[in-house]
């Protein structure tokens, strides 16, 4: 067992603190790294000691710089980086870099996330665990009259995605094979100008599915075990909004089956660390998986409410070289983890929903949150006095709730949001509980198109 002494969080906002807080609560020292842009944030002071990365490099470009990050964790002697969700937390490059420096990167192996990480590659791990993907591409199409062969086979309506895309942008859906040439284009060019990477693939579109994903935890003496599955359909343009657990969709043996695949993609390439295996639902009910992502994700909060495992200290332990069954973790077969109750994560943003979502920025003068049993969030750069950059995504706050019904935490999710009084920068927290408020909603049935469908959501 390596006990990590110092951890360096390669990212900001809400998940850097996040990570903190695992770290101090571990006894474990943090520090920070911050962009010029992010001097005054939060999550700075949140750090033992923070250091300004990327001087000359822009608000984004500090947080990707790989050698500078590896140089700052070295002089400062980390024993492990934690990267956080998006930035540089699916790069193998930087895994590998942090290896080579003798730096402990918590997360999987970089030849676990070449095996995984990618799309394309992640569905080919799939089909060859006997897992059900969606028809599509094994690579990128080369040519136009590849897209529109695929098509024909399998069908319109299919959607055209970047395979460089992620967080939902990059894709595009296609209804007819008059379309299909153009959007091909488009999606090709969109995709070098935005990911400086053209490659395309293409699947089948299923309609208005169900979003349901994994979480998984691995550690690095073979173990894996499933925290069961999140409804993650509550979608604005492909970008989730609103998740829970557990799914209200999908039955006892839906349930089974989807994490069961989940657990053999993971054992068949041996997973390690948390990871989320990403599935949708068609109306038949037959699921498909979509993707991986091996990284903590934004929504893990809700799995932790329910079952009562810290996800990221258990990223952190599997790291040191902790067994899940170790007194530490505390997991000592599947069969122990146990789902009570429901829990509700609310994104609150710095969004205009009267503006189609556009971000708003400025600073924020009055702040001020609920809390209260049940009830628990995750701030990112909220406070009297923040400036809001247009540089970062616009999560402000994460809401989570659990009560043991379901109606019940949708009750809390609306007081508890509704408590979120924030003036200076416009904010989406009118929207959510409308959304909260839905019949739809209550019932647990909302598909991927819902909000696209509910125009009224956004009065
Ligand atoms: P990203 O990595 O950008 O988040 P994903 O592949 O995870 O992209 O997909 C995000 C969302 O896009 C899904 O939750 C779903 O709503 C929609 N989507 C992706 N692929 C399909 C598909 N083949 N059919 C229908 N919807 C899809």
């Amino acid at each position: 067992m390596k006990k990590f002494k110092r951890v360096l969080v390669a990212n900001r906002g809400e998940i850097a603190i996040r990570v903190f807080r695992a770290c101090h609560e571990l006894g474990i020292r943090t520090v920070a790294i911050y962009s010029r842009e992010d001097q005054n944030s939060l999550f700075r002071t949140k750090a033992d000691e923070s250091y300004l990365i990327g001087q000359n490099k822009g608000p984004i470009d500090a947080y990707l710089d790989i050698d500078e990050i590896v140089r700052i964790a070295v002089k400062k002697g980390v024993d492990a980086i934690h990267p956080g969700y998006g930035f540089l937390a699916e790069n193998p490059e930087f895994a590998k870099k942090c290896q080579d420096a003798g730096i402990e990167f918590i997360g999987p192996t970089p030849e676990m996330m070449i095996a995984v990480g990618d799309k394309i590659k992640s569905k080919i791990v799939a089909v060859a665990a006997g897992v059900p993907v969606i028809p599509g591409v094994e690579k990128p199409i080369a040519t136009d009259e590849e897209a529109v062969s695929f098509a024909k086979q399998a069908g319109y309506p299919v959607i055209l995605k970047a395979s460089a895309g992620g967080g939902g942008r990059g894709m595009r859906i296609v209804r007819d094979e008059r379309a299909l040439l153009g959007e091909y284009r488009m999606a090709k060019n969109e995709a070098k100008k935005a990911f400086g990477n053209d490659d395309i693939f293409i699947e089948k579109y299923l309609e208005a599915p169900k979003h349901i994903e994994v979480q998984l935890l691995g550690d690095k003496h073979g173990n894996i075990v499933h925290l069961y599955e999140r409804d993650c359909s509550i979608q604005r343009r492909h970008q989730k909004v609103i998740e829970f657990t557990p799914a209200l969709s999908i039955s006892t043996a839906q349930r089974e089956a989807i994490c069961g695949d989940a657990i053999k993609i993971a054992a068949s390439v041996n997973y390690r660390g948390a990871g989320t295996a990403e599935f949708l639902v068609d109306k038949s009910g037959k699921h498909y998986f979509i993707e991986m992502n091996p990284r903590i994700q934004v929504e893990h909060t809700v799995s932790e409410m329910v079952t009562g495992i810290d996800i990221v200290q258990s990223q952190i332990l599997v790291a040191e070289g902790y067994a899940l069954d170790s007194d530490e973790i505390g997991i000592k077969k599947q069969s122990d983890i146990e789902a009570r109750g429901y829990a509700i994560q609310c994104r609150v943003t710095t969004e205009d929903p009267k503006n189609d979502f556009m971000p708003d920025t400025g600073k924020i003068d009055v702040y001020r949150t609920g809390s209260g049993f049940g009830v628990r969030l995750d701030g990112g750069n909220g406070f009297t006095g923040a400036v809001i950059t247009p540089y970062y995504d616009s999560l402000l706050v994460k809401c989570t709730t659990w009560s043991r019904t379901f109606e019940d935490a949708i009750r809390k999710s609306i007081r508890a949001v509704k408590e979120i009084k924030i003036s200076g920068v416009k904010t989406n927290t009118d929207f959510l509980i409308n959304v909260l408020n839905h019949p739809t909603f209550k019932a647990g049935q909302c598909d991927t198109n819902f909000i696209a469908e509910n125009k009224s959501l956004t009065d």
